[in-house]
């Protein structure tokens, strides 16, 4: 029980800490792209760039609000969803990238599951985040399995299962803490809005590993108790 409590107030201080640097982030941003679009008719011949420019800059105040919405999670959307059709759209997304790093990303359904009440957006998001480390921990070729399972007590749980290079016993328990990261050019905040996204969806996630087999992901998420949530 204290070893969650402790994960509960990171993940607090970390929404805290996301929410003020989104809001940091936004202001200058938004400046900025006043002023290219000011830019932009006084130098005609060079209107590609200015796109570029622009699209990045949406680019990026796309991500903080996703980055705000998590750190927010009462501003999340609900509404009945099929998380078999979910998790289809995620690998369909990834599956080049996937055949590109020799993964094979495998999707295992029963088809006929309940419906989640859910915020679609945000289990993708969720879902692309896990798949992408199991990528990267993969470091020649392998696989990537999800299966989804309907529990007893109206749960469903998706499993993401890498054969990829595992996660030594001794650093499980900062994953998920803000900016905790082993990679060169990661960020540390992956894992972090994982969590985030599952607790806002009042279920729970949890990791076993181990070194050179793989690691393992349940997914927990309950069928009903997001009702209250849930408007339309
Ligand atoms: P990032 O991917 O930017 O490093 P994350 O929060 O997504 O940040 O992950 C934090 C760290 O957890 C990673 O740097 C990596 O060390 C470890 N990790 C996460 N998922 C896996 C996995 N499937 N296999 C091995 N290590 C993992
Ligand atoms: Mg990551």
């Amino acid at each position: 029980t204290e070893e969650l409590l402790r994960k509960s107030d990171k993940l607090s201080v970390a929404g805290q800490l996301a929410a003020g640097l989104a809001h940091e982030i936004r202001n200058p941003l938004t400046s900025l792209r006043g002023f290219l679009q000011l830019l932009q008719h006084d130098l005609k011949g060079k209107q590609h760039y200015f796109d570029i420019m622009l699209s990045e800059l949406d680019r990026i105040n796309f991500i903080v609000s996703e980055f705000l919405v998590i750190a927010k999670p009462e501003a999340i959307t609900y509404k009945k969803s099929n998380l078999n059709a979910i998790l289809q759209s995620v690998i369909a997304l990834l599956d080049t990238q996937a055949a590109l790093c020799n993964v094979q990303l495998l999707l295992e359904f029963q088809s006929e599951i309940p419906e989640i009440i859910c915020s679609e957006m945000h289990l993708k998001q969720l879902f692309i985040n896990l798949i992408k480390n199991a990528m990267e921990a993969i470091p020649k070729d392998g696989q990537i399995k999800m299966t989804v399972s309907v529990l007893e007590n109206d749960l469903i749980r998706v499993r993401t299962q890498d054969n990829g290079c595992g996660i030594p016993e001794e650093r499980l328990k900062q994953l998920g803490e803000p900016f905790y990261t082993t990679k060169e050019k990661g960020t540390g905040l992956g894992l972090m809005m994982c969590f985030k996204i599952v607790e806002a969806h009042k279920g729970t996630m949890t990791i076993q590993s181990q070194v050179g087999y793989g690691t393992t992901i349940d997914v927990l998420l309950p069928t009903q108790s997001n009702e209250h949530n849930h408007h339309a």
